[in-house]
Order: C-alpha cells, then structure tokens, then sequence
C-alpha cells in the first residue's frame, strides 16, 4: 500500500508493460504508437539493474513510446561458457520496467530472430579497425554478433531514437556507426556509465564476483581515475599510463590485463599525448576467475 501512495505522489503510475513475443505482435502494439510520436528503443540482455534503468528513464524522458527489449544474444558470446551462466531473471525485469513506465517489452526466442541459423544475412556486417581493436581484438565475433542481433532488433522496433550506454563504449561506436550506413533515419543517444556508490560500473555480470574479486575490481575504476589526474596535473601520458598499470598489477585477483589504453574517443585510435586529441578517454578490461571487467572513462571532453 505505502508502494502505491509514493508512486502516485511521484505521479506515476505502474502500468502493466506489453509484452511482444514475436516481430508480428511486436508490429501490431506498435502500430499506434508510432502515429503518437517519437519511439526509443533500449536494446539489452535483461538481468536488469540501474545502468539499463538510466537508459531507459532517458527515453521515457524524450520520447512517446519506449520500448526494450530482452535478448540474450548467443552470437555474440565469444566464451560458450559465459552464454551458459549468463544470469536471467526476466519475471524481475518485468517489474522493474512497469515501475519505469515501459509501454511495450521484446522478448523474442532464438528462433525467432534466427529462423535461418546463426549464420544469416546479418552476419556480414563490417565495422573495420572499430571492431578489430580492444575488444574486438580478444573477443574474435564479438561485435560481428552484435551488429547482427542489432539490426534484426532495430528493423523490427523501427525506433526514432536508440540509447546505448557508455560502459560498453566500444559497443557505441560499433552501432553508432551501423546505425549511420544501413539505418540512418535513427538517433542514437549516449548515456553516462552508473557506478556503485564506491565506483565499480554497474554490470550483469557483476553478481559473479566473490568477496575478494569485488574489493579488487574497484582497482579497474581507479586505474582509469589515476590516468584522467595525471592528465589534469599535466602529467605525460606514458607515466600516467604506467601508473596507472601497476595499481591494475597489485590487485590479487585481476590474473590478467588484457588491455589499459588511452584513446581518441571519436575513433578509439591510441594516443601518446593528452594534445592529441579534442575528446579523449581511457579504457581497460581485466580477467578474473570466472568474470572479466571493462570500464572507461572521459579523460577529457567528454561526449554524454
Ligand atoms: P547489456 O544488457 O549488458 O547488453 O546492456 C544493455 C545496454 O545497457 C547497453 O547499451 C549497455 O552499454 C548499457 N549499460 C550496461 N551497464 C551500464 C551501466 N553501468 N551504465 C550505463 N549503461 C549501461
């Protein structure tokens, strides 16, 4: 009851959100929208928490209909493994969306989005040197998944506007670019990573960790803050950077750096001088057992 009193004082009210199973029923709810106004799509993985809630609270906030879908996407898991234990918890998610008055829900099946097989049309998308580099280097297939499952679910939604957040930077720059060949008509819009209150970036995965993996993951977000000072003070970026490498190295749980880089953020090409570039961010991703973690941040002028 006390639930009910403070969302109707918040003027809200928790509706039930529409749920699309197939691309047809997904037409259908839509059809009407779409003469109202302005769509925005949020496309994830479901295991639902703050960082998807802010993309989703930025289209309620901008457009007519929002609609998210959820879509564990196996084409684009490098590790058979993390597919498998990826965590789902849809009945949850349902609740969290109606509380964010989410008009319509996609939940297609595999078989729906890939009546053909994994190996579709879609398959063949490009992104060049964007998809190849940090992430695309150590997880081979990874954005070629991606920017398959993307398109599938952008030519469905047939949204206005696309929100993406920043804690898979990379990822943004992949679909920004897709989105700008094959579906121009649509904006995509960038949205600042939310952290912890200690500042670990909020991620599905992050219900994995153990006790120790989660006091030393903080060191990623701290490394990357350490760089961001060292550009402040005017510190040259190779020692920065060093610095910033040995705290990721004293960390008893991190078993590997796969990368520690400071980038032009339009491009993500490497930069060896703070001067380099107009917007500039650092990014790294570390392994664990069992969990491996990305983050980043605007080093310096930064785009959400
Ligand atoms: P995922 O479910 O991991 O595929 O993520 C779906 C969308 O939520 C992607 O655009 C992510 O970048 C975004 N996202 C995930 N975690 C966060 C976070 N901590 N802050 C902001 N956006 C996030």
């Amino acid at each position: 009851m006390a639930g009910v009193a403070i969302l109707a004082w918040q003027g809200r009210k928790a509706e039930k959100v529409r749920i699309a199973y197939t691309q047809e029923e997904l037409r259908y709810l839509l059809e009407e929208s779409r003469r109202k106004g302005r769509v925005g799509f949020v496309p994830t993985m479901g295991a639902l928490h703050e960082g998807h809630l802010s993309l989703v609270r930025r289209s309620r906030q901008l457009d007519e209909t929002v609609v998210v879908s959820i879509f564990v996407n196996p084409t684009q898991f490098d590790d058979p493994s993390d597919l498998e234990r990826y965590p789902r918890t849809l009945e949850k998610d349902i609740v969290l969306l109606e509380r964010e008055r989410v008009d319509v829900l996609f939940v297609p099946s595999v078989e729906e989005l890939y009546p053909e097989g994994f190996d579709d049309g879609d398959a063949y998308y490009r992104a060049g040197r964007l998809a190849e580099v940090l992430e695309g280097a150590w997880r081979p297939g990874h954005f070629a998944g991606v920017m398959q499952v993307v398109a599938k679910l952008l030519r469905a939604v047939q949204p206005n506007r696309l929100y993406l957040g920043q804690k898979d930077y990379q990822q943004y720059l992949v679909l920004k670019q897709l989105v700008e060949r094959h579906f121009p008509e649509i904006e995509v819009v960038l949205c600042p990573t939310v952290r912890e209150g200690d500042g670990l970036a909020l991620s599905s995965r992050n219900v994995r960790l153990s006790p120790q993996q989660r006091r030393d993951s903080l060191v990623l977000y701290r490394s990357l803050l350490r760089i961001k000072a060292g550009c402040e003070r005017g510190e040259p970026l190779p020692e920065a950077l060093q610095s910033a490498r040995a705290l990721l190295e004293e960390a008893p749980s991190i078993l590997q750096v796969d990368y520690l880089v400071v980038c032009d953020a339009t491009n993500l090409s490497l930069i060896f001088d703070w001067e380099e570039a107009e917007h500039v961010i650092a990014l790294g991703a570390v392994r664990m057992k069992g969990v491996r973690l990305i983050d980043n941040i605007f080093v310096k002028g930064a785009l959400c």
